[in-house]
């Protein structure tokens, strides 16, 4: 039997695949087309690079006032995190208590799910980190 489509296309999903600059060698996520430092000179040198998606919290915020929809979650913590690979991404820190969060905790990115739309079950996933195991 075949497996449904959306099935099947879920492995990419879960994998972080940034942009690499064939000019300057910056990495970026989500992709770009461009450069954001090289701009034009970047054109036709950008390259899909995989992120191993393990990194450490240079920063964080612990945010108590949430928007209405994610009174589920709140409060939280929302961090910047310096990937292995040398950039940076702000993302939510899950599955860690508040007083645990800190400065130089290695984490790891986790998929997940946040929500399915319509009849054709389209189900959307996100990133987030947790403390790396
Ligand atoms: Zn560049």
């Amino acid at each position: 039997m075949a497996i449904p489509r959306f099935w099947r296309e879920i492995p990419s999903r879960y994998n972080l695949v940034g942009s690499k600059c064939g000019n300057c060698g910056t990495l970026d996520f989500p992709p770009r087309l461009v450069c954001p430092r090289c701009g034009r000179r970047s054109m036709g040198k950008m390259e899909r690079r995989k992120l191993a998606g393990r990194g450490t919290v240079v920063s964080y915020t612990i945010i108590h006032d949430a928007p209405k929809d994610f009174d589920m979650m709140k409060p939280y913590v929302l961090a910047i995190v310096e990937m292995e690979e040398g950039l940076r991404m702000t993302s939510q820190v899950i599955d860690v208590e508040l007083g645990d969060i800190k400065i130089g905790m290695p984490v790891e990115v986790a998929f997940r799910k946040l929500g399915e739309e319509g009849e054709a079950g389209v189900i959307h996933y996100g990133y987030k980190f947790r403390p790396a195991r």
